[in-house]
């Protein structure tokens, strides 16, 4: 067997015209993810198309009040940034929550929203904060709302030949939380995550780890705590898997909801 060729672009440009031209290349960022797949013998793939030379995307920066997040910049950065503690406190917390140190120095923001894995923590916080994602091929730009990103199991919207470059997360006044429940390892995926964000008098309710992609209902985003937890259990099929039976989620979807609800009106 052929060892796997390895393009390393220095700049965004050269990388999204491999990207077009290499279909066979499989991205890779921090390789939390790609590596699993690699050692299991999931994935065998003919060439890699490394991003890590793309220095330009590993900023996370304040621009007009909004926050900017470079695709590059690791878990670890997000967690730690004084101006991510500062301003989105909920966002800081999801990142410090995914599994360990060493994997949050590797993994990327481009990453953990390109593996669309379902049982994620970053990706319901960033569609409970109404976070636009930017994806660019080499005929332009443009902005991808949060929930649409993750359409199912590892399964994204983007179309082949484009790449995400940054996140933007708004800014301004908000409360905000993340419930990560866990039901093995403190380093574990979550059995279910629950996001929950305030602003200008909209709430936004989004469960993650139990299905294909975050389950964000607004038409049940009003009422009480216990209501509105209520709503959310009864509204979502959960998987079941070896982080929880589809019963035993939906019992601690109604939990969390709640739990998630009392701390941001706290
Ligand atoms: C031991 C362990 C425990 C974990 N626990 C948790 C946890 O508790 N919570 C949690 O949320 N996650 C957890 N993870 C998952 C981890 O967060 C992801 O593996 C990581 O975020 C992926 O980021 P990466 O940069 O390493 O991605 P990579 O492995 O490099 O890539 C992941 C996927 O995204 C694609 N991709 C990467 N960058 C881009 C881009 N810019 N544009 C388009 N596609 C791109 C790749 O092609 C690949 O399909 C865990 C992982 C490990 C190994």
């Amino acid at each position: 067997m052929h060892e796997p060729e390895w393009l390393a672009p220095a700049s965004l440009e050269e990388a999204l015209a491999l990207k077009a031209e290499r279909t066979d290349a499989t991205v890779v960022a921090g390789g939390t993810f790609v590596g699993i797949l690699v050692n299991q013998h999931l994935l065998a793939p003919t060439a890699f198309l490394s991003l890590g030379g793309i220095r330009g995307l590993r900023f996370v920066a304040e621009h007009e009040g909004e926050l900017r997040l470079g695709a590059l910049a690791t878990h670890r950065a997000v967690e730690l940034s004084p101006l991510v503690r500062e301003k989105w406190p909920a966002l800081a917390r999801a990142f410090s929550l995914v599994a360990s140190p060493r994997v949050r120095n590797r993994a990327t923001v481009g990453g953990v929203l390109g593996d669309a894995d379902y049982a994620s923590d970053p990706p319901s916080m960033f569609v409970a904060l109404g976070a636009r994602v930017v994806v660019q091929s080499r005929h332009g730009a443009r902005e991808i709302p949060a929930e649409e990103l993750i359409v199912g199991y590892y399964e994204t919207s983007l179309a082949p030949d484009e790449l995400i470059v940054e996140v933007i997360v708004p800014g301004g006044p908000h409360r905000a939380a993340y419930r990560k429940f866990r039901t093995r390892s403190h380093e574990d995926r979550p059995s279910v995550g629950v996001a929950a964000c305030a602003r200008d008098g909209g709430l936004r309710v989004v469960v993650g780890a139990v299905a294909g992609r975050p389950q964000y209902f607004p038409e049940l985003c009003t009422g009480e705590p216990a209501s509105i937890a209520q709503a959310y259990a009864e509204a979502i099929d959960p998987i079941g898997d070896i982080s929880g039976s589809s019963e035993y989620r939906r019992r601690v979807i109604a939990v969390e909801v709640r739990r998630a609800l009392e701390e941001i009106a706290a």
